[in-house]
């Protein structure tokens, strides 16, 4: 029957592990990932799922995830509203995980009715203040998966002590403002410069969640988190080794996780643009493709656009740029033509693919004509990169993008334009720097030599016996009932 092949042992149970998302493909990406690997192992997996998503591609996410696995079953969520006068001008995406924390409540009686019942709770860092408390009190298991670098992780479990220390979410204390570099111990100074901008005032909405979140996780019961030792001793060590949180939960890293799509957004979309982009990247002589992609939610403003129109272009080489006009894929109604300026897709016909729809990126990294990646420094992006052996250029763009950058500097997968303007700062990159930067990064043998090791590491990770390979069965046995 379902869920049979489990039955290992006389004291073993069949789980059923009830996923709670959050939002923003960056986020569903990891949890997506492992439910896909779950489900196929045939463990019993249920997803709450809260429609309308915020971004079109989210909600073709979550449809290719039922459409794969028929089995993972879809538990409806409603939102109940959330008065966003009360926030000003927040980020569309901070203002949902804000909605899905004032939710999340709604989940009691639906667990405790759940056939089978349900045996753990894997939730998202940005839920999990929420999460947790109901868990504790439906005493289920619950689990956080950390959708970016171990890093981040890190100087999540650090900053409200940093606080404390600083004693500046004292609601009596004057201070709102974070004042310098924070230094997480064990792993590296983060200067102030680049460290998430919301920290920087404690009064934030996303920094009341983080603060929150970053309390609340040492009471889970584990933490999974996308990325591998190789790539992150430091954070790794000091997190296990309770440096930063004394009696900090178990950390698995279980990294690089692979997608599991078999119905591919190209397919579903069918506007055949991933045929035409296969049929040119065939094209291309080996390693000679910059990619360049900003992630789900960078928008780059149109000024600094033209600028890395006209780098592409005198950088020489062969480019595939996904291009993003606004933080909301749904909003994106601008003409590639307009946006780029006159007479520029003609000039670059043929040597540059420029496209505003989705591409399958982890499998286009595998390509052997892509050369280097131009990426905004996403945790999923970084380790898709490395996985493949393709060197990074970072250009962060908001949120944990320079942490990210400094974990992927110290891990020898990209370098690092440092200095490059970010988050609505004014300091514009231009054409010739741009295109000066690709060439370093192109021509970086001791880069792309540091990154072929990265790649082995990643396949050793994740292969029989590997460090992430042992972390998923361990986490597998804990789920199944293992002492
Ligand atoms: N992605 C993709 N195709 C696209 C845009 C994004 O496959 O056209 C995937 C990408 O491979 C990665 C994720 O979306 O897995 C982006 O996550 P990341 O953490 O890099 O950045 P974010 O979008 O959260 O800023
Ligand atoms: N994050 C965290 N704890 C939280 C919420 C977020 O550590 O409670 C981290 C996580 O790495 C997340 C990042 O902060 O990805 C937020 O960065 P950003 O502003 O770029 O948002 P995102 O791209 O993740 O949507």
């Amino acid at each position: 029957g379902p869920g049979g092949e489990l039955n290992g042992g006389a004291a073993a149970t069949t789980p059923h592990v009830l996923f709670i998302p959050s939002a923003g493909i960056g986020h569903l990406t990891p949890v997506f990932r492992v439910i896909a690997g779950f489900s196929s192992q045939g463990i019993d997996v249920s997803v709450v799922t809260v429609l309308p998503t915020v971004s079109a591609a989210e909600t073709d996410y979550f449809n290719g995830l039922f459409a794969d696995y028929p089995r993972v079953r879809r538990v409806d969520m409603h939102l109940l509203p959330l008065d966003a006068s009360e926030f000003a001008s927040e980020d569309p995406f901070f203002l949902r995980w804000e909605a899905l924390r004032r939710s999340v409540h709604q989940l009691g009686p639906i667990v405790t009715a759940a056939t089978p019942a349900v045996t753990a709770i894997v939730t998202d860092i940005t839920l999990t203040s929420c999460v947790v408390p109901i868990a504790k009190e439906l005493r289920v298991p619950c689990h956080v998966l950390f959708p970016t670098a171990a890093t981040m992780l890190a100087l999540n479990a650090h900053y409200p002590i940093y606080l404390d220390q600083q004693q500046l979410n004292n609601e009596a204390g004057p201070a709102a403002a974070v004042v310098g570099d924070i230094d997480i111990p064990g792993v590296f100074r983060v200067p102030r410069s680049s460290l998430p901008p919301a920290l920087l005032d404690v009064n934030k909405l996303f920094t009341k969640q983080f603060t929150d979140n970053g309390r609340l996780v040492t009471q889970a019961d584990g933490i999974l988190v996308n990325t591998f030792d190789f790539v992150e001793p430091a954070p790794l060590a000091a997190l296990r080794g309770g440096k930063i949180v004394p009696g900090y939960p178990p950390v698995y890293t279980i990294g690089p996780l692979k997608s599991h799509a078999t119905t591919t957004k190209a397919e579903t979309g069918g506007d055949g643009s991933q045929s035409q982009l296969d049929e040119w990247l065939g094209q291309q002589p080996a390693r000679s493709v910059v990619y360049v992609a900003f992630g789900n939610r960078s928008a780059a403003r149109l000024d600094q656009i033209r600028e890395i129109a006209a780098g592409l272009e005198a950088s020489g080489y062969p480019f595939l740029w996904v291009l993003k006009t606004t933080k909301v894929d749904r909003e994106d109604d601008a003409e590639l033509s307009d946006v780029l300026g006159e007479g520029y897709l003609e000039r670059v016909r043929g040597r540059g693919f420029v496209t505003k729809g989705w591409v399958e990126q982890e499998a286009l990294l595998k390509h052997p004509s892509v050369g280097m990646f131009l990426s905004h420094g996403g945790w999923n992006s970084a380790l898709e990169a490395s996985s493949s052996g393709v060197p990074v250029l970072v250009w962060p763009q908001l949120g944990d993008h320079r942490v990210n950058a400094m974990a992927a500097v110290s891990a020898g997968i990209g370098a690092w334009a440092e200095g490059w303007g970010w988050d609505g700062d004014e300091r514009m990159v231009t054409g010739e720097e741009v295109a000066a930067k690709v060439k370093e990064v192109m021509d970086d043998e001791k880069l792309r030599a540091s990154v072929a090791v990265a790649r082995e590491e990643a396949a050793k990770a994740v292969a029989e016996g590997g460090t992430s390979y042992r972390n998923m069965h361990e986490f597998v046995a804990k789920l199944k009932g293992a002492p």
